[in-house]
């Protein structure tokens, strides 16, 4: 699941993932998960997380590695925020190559810059499930609809955060969308809309697979 910051690729991938009943693989989530937890990739992550900046290409496709190499991930997966290079982009392909599989798909979502920007600055995240909420739609008021738990604002969903992390995406990742787009795999899917209208544009796109 691709796109710029703010696009859907969390909320997406975890209905993609409900509907699909594979693991959702989120770099992301494991990496604030291991910041809060204090481990040493956490310890090495955190102040790239926080800076809007990648970390190196060896540590999260380590990380990714050893994710996919789990019992869950053998019937499949959603990956949701990887690979953002195109070194991860590679690394991904020969790892699956190795296993005798490959990506069914690779979705991007496509959303305009200033809804993007709008998006972000109002996004809350459930501390304890990890939901997604937006205070453009008013459903981003505390406690989590979904579980009760307390809502919270990414530290890099602040403005000059977003701004760092749009630009990281135009260089580092927009090239991986071109790398799927040679290997004929690249679904572009309109990611504006309600929720539901994005779901069933993925749902469609994936059917037909
Ligand atoms: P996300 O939740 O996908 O927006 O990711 C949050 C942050 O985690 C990014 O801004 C990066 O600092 C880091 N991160 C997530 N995925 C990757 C990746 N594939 N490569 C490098 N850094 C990543």
């Amino acid at each position: 699941m691709m796109g710029p910051p703010g696009a859907g690729k969390g909320t997406q991938a975890r209905l993609l993932t409900q509907r699909l009943g594979v693991p959702h693989v989120a770099t992301g989530d494991m990496l604030r998960e291991a910041v809060a937890a204090g481990t040493p990739v956490g310890e090495e992550a955190g102040r790239y997380v926080d800076q809007g900046l990648l970390l190196p290409d060896d540590v999260v496709i380590r990380l990714v590695a050893e994710r996919l190499g789990a019992a869950d991930a053998a019937k499949g997966f959603v990956l949701d925020g990887f690979p953002r290079t195109v070194p991860q982009a590679e690394a991904l392909d020969a790892m699956l190559a190795r296993g005798g599989t490959r990506l069914d798909g690779v979705i991007q979502l496509q959303v305009p810059r200033d809804e993007l920007v709008r998006r972000l600055a109002g996004r809350r995240v459930c501390r304890a499930c990890g939901t997604l909420f937006s205070a453009v739609d008013g459903a981003a008021a505390s406690p989590c609809a979904r579980c009760g738990g307390e809502l919270y604002q990414r530290a890099d969903d602040s403005e000059e955060t977003v701004r760092r992390r749009m630009d990281v995406y135009e260089q580092e990742t927009q090239p991986v969308v071109e790398h799927y787009r040679r290997l004929g795999v690249l679904r572009e899917i309109t990611g504006t809309g309600t929720e539901e209208d994005v779901r069933r544009r993925i749902a469609s796109s994936v059917k037909a697979a």
